[in-house]
Order: structure tokens, then sequence, then C-alpha cells
């Protein structure tokens, strides 16, 4: 690599994504000595900041809430030097300086150019795709109980799905909400079974099984939902509510890196064992990413792994020893 010929101001690793597989892979580049930059989005949250209590991350018996989790993250990596803007990436784009490729990344009018990137962007929550549930985002329905759930004290409500982010989200309801109506499409629970028993023990959660949402309507705001039993396609059922939180799964957010590293039908990031995607250069980690199990920990060890192959594949560009 002709150095010389490299961008001024280049970065060994821009990180995309400030969740946990984006601040996990910066404290390990940075304490790689390595210059590095993480984006997080100005206009797009995190998951984990907006969940209550993690109860399943090592080292912390008594649970902690995922904001604050997450606050210690950047502390951490901060501490080693990571340097941490909030900007929404628009595109990522190869680039070319003499005899050395990399990466541009591109943030509304700024560029950074890198010799590496990391892919943690993370996944949004998936929606229904029934009637009223766009006209009634905000005023009745959400994605966010830890942000939306004091509004319905005393209310009824109404959680879709039957994963752990709908049943979690369901008893996190019940500190607030007079009753909590799961609404799940099958006779059992895809939620792992400590939140199943939990969920089972709360008199102030009943399970509507077997049922999907049909429609949410109200007037101003959401007055009540119709559900439709999927055994018999001709029974439905109203459900007064004031909210109605839905909890369907993910849907991963990649559509910058389409036709840039290889996807699965899903949308999902391909990977290796080593967090390399298809393109030369990147590395991808998170619940972006193709794989079995979607929690902060896995995120945190695929953050940890994408940031050395990152560290090891910069260090033979730039001709040094690891
Ligand atoms: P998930 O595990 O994919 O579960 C999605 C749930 O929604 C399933 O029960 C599914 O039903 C149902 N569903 C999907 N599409 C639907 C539709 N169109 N209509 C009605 N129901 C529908 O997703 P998640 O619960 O959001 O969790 C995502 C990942 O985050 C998982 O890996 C999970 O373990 C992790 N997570 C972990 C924790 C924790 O450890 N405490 C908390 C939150 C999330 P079926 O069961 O019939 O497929």
């Amino acid at each position: 690599m002709n150095k010389a010929s490299l961008p001024e101001n280049i970065y060994d690793i821009v990180i995309i994504g400030g969740g946990p597989a984006g601040l996990t892979a910066g404290l390990y580049a940075s304490r790689a000595n390595l210059k590095v930059l993480l984006l997080e989005g100005a206009s797009s949250i995190s998951q984990i900041t907006v969940t209550d209590i993690i109860e399943n991350y090592p080292g912390m018996p008594d649970g902690i809430g995922g904001f604050e989790l997450i606050e210690r993250f950047k502390r951490q990596a901060l501490q080693f030097g990571l340097e941490i803007k909030t900007e929404d990436v628009s595109t990522v784009a190869k680039a070319v300086w003499g005899n050395t490729e990399g990466w541009k990344v591109t943030a509304g009018i700024n560029h950074y150019d890198a010799l590496a990137v990391i892919l943690a962007t993370g996944a949004n929550w998936r929606k229904l795709g029934v009637r009223g549930e766009d006209n009634f985002l905000g005023k009745g329905v959400s994605f966010c109980a830890t942000c939306d759930g004091p509004i319905f004290r005393n209310r009824d409500v109404l959680v879709v799905g039957g994963g752990d982010a709908a049943v979690q989200e369901a008893i996190f309801l019940t500190k607030f909400a007079n009753k909590v109506t799961i609404v799940h499409r099958r006779d059992r629970l895809r939620a792992t079974k400590a939140l199943e028993k939990k969920a089972l023990a709360n008199n102030k959660i009943e399970f509507a099984w077997n049922s999907v949402v049909e429609e949410i309507s109200g007037g101003n705001t959401v007055e009540k939902v119709i559900i439709r039993d999927v055994k018999s396609a001709d029974v439905r059922r109203e459900i007064p509510v004031q909210g109605v939180f839905i909890f369907v799964g993910l849907t991963p957010k990649t559509d910058l890196v389409r036709g840039i590293v290889d996807l699965d039908d899903a949308g999902y990031i391909k990977v290796d064992g080593e967090m390399r995607t298809s393109a030369k250069g990147i590395f991808a980690g998170g619940d972006c990413t193709k794989k079995l199990l979607r929690q902060v920990i896995t995120a945190c060890g695929d953050g940890a792994t994408a940031a050395v192959s990152a560290q090891h594949y910069v260090e033979e560009l730039k001709g040094e020893s690891y």
C-alpha cells in the first residue's frame, strides 16, 4: 500500500450503527489503536435503548435497563478513543486510492473514507400490514412499550405476537395497564420458557390464542381491535382497547448495502464465521446479519469478532504484522 496516495483523514474503520454490535466493535477496534469512527443514526434508535429490562445479559444478576446498558457501552468505548458522530449514512461506495481499495461512507454532506467498514445497522420492528395500523400510529398504535406504556395507565391494551419481544413487553405493560391481551396466531408461544412462565402467572395478562388482528379502529384514537380466529375463518371478535403494541419480529436495516454485500431472502447480511461479508473490507454483526439468535450478548460477540477481523484486514493492507 502506498500511504502517500491515501486521503489525509482516512479512517482505518468506519462502523455504521450504535447498538451493542457497533459499540462493541468500536471498543475492540479502538483498543487496537486503530483510527475508528462510529456513525450512529440520527433518525433511528437501537432497539435495545427502548427495552425496559434485560435479564439475560451475563454479569447483571438484577437485570439492567437497555438505555443504561448502551450508555455504559458508549462510555467504555469512548475511554479508548472511539470517535462517535450522530449522522444518518446515505451511501457506502467503493473507493480506490492509487493501488489501495477502500470505502467511502456518505452521511448527508459529509464523506468519510475508510479502509474497512463494519455494518451494525440492526433491525426495525416489522409491521402487521392491517387496516388502521398506519392511521393510528402514535394515536394508540405503538412499537415501543417503554416509550408509550405509561400513557396507558389503567387502560386496556393489546399486544400482538408470541416471541420474546411480545411477551417481555406485555409483562412490562402490566405495570401501567389495567389488562393486557396477547394476541398470538398459534396455540403456543415462541418466547423463552422463563418469560412464558412469568406471563402465564400474571393475572393482568390474557391470551387470545390462534388469533390474528384484522383491523384496528376508533375515532381520533384507538377504540377497538377486530381479531379473527385462524382455525375458523368466520369467527371474529371485537376487543375494546385503547392501545395496540405490535411485536411480530424484525426487518433488517440493510437497504443501504443492497447490491454491495450478499443478503439472504429476508434481507439479512450473509457473513462467515469471522463476520466477513461478500465484499472485501466490509464486515458485519448484530441483528442485521443472518444468524440463529438475536440478543445483546450475540450482538456483542459479533461486534468483537468483526472488529478483530477488520483489524487484521487493515493491518494486512498496511503491511503491518498483527
Ligand atoms: P420473533 O422471535 O421472530 O417472534 C415474532 C412473533 O411474531 C412470533 O411469535 C410470530 O409467530 C409472530 N408473528 C410474525 N409475523 C406475524 C404476523 N404477520 N401476524 C401475527 N403474528 C406474527 O421476534 P421478536 O419477538 O421481535 O424477537 C426478535 C429477536 O429478538 C429474537 O431473536 C428474540 O429472541 C430477541 N429478543 C430477545 C429478548 C430477550 O431475550 N429478553 C427480548 C426481545 C427480543 P410464530 O411464533 O407463529 O412464528
